[in-house]
Parts: structure tokens; sequence; C-alpha cells
């Protein structure tokens, strides 16, 4: 889970330096983007047992944000290993683990 937020963290900033000519800190629309991702995060019911956000069943990201994030994802994703190896490891380690069923998951009942 803690992973999961650093990982988006680090792949905002890797994206915002090379795209927007952020020199560290991120810009407005980047920022925002982290904010709601985290947020997002801490409300996900998988918490601890979630798989990455890419596999996850639920996708709980607005439209336009999950596309941006899916742009940041494709651009930053190979360049993880270089930058963040230990983090890029362990989200690939992650992206293998079978996807938990949901908690607390109703029974769905034929009409
Ligand atoms: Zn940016």
């Amino acid at each position: 889970m803690d992973n999961e937020r650093r990982t988006v963290e680090a792949m905002v900033a890797l994206y915002c330096r090379v795209h927007h000519g952020g020199t560290g800190d991120l810009c407005d629309g980047c920022s925002s983007l982290v904010a709601y991702a985290r947020l997002r995060l801490a409300g996900c019911p998988y918490q601890q047992r979630k798989p990455t956000c890419g596999r996850c069943p639920i996708h709980c990201y607005k439209p336009e944000l999950r596309l941006k994030i899916i742009e940041v994802m494709r651009f930053a994703g190979p360049r993880m290993f270089l930058h963040h190896p230990i983090l890029a490891i362990r989200h690939m380690r992650d992206r293998f683990r079978k996807i938990p069923p949901l908690p607390h998951k109703k029974p769905i009942r034929e009409q």
C-alpha cells in the first residue's frame, strides 16, 4: 500500500520533470494528480491486500485523471528501474500476486 503510494509519487515526479520542465517540485497539475491518487489509495477497499492499480478490478479514478495516470505510468514505468529500482522491483513483484477477492463482497444474485 505504502509502496504503491510511493511508486505513484515517484512516477509522477519523473513525468513532471521531463514533460513540464520541473526542477524537483511538481507543477500544479501534477501535484493535484498525486493528491488525488493518494485519496483514491486511502479509500481503496483492498488496502494492504491491494493489487497494483494497473490490475485492480476497481477502476476508481475519474476518467480524465485515469487517462492522465495511465500516460504517466506508460512514460515512467520503464524508467522506474533506472531511477527507483527497489520501488520498481517491489511493484513488479506485486503485479504477479494473485488478485485477492474483494473484502465484504456481497454475493451477486440473479434477479
Ligand atoms: Zn507536471
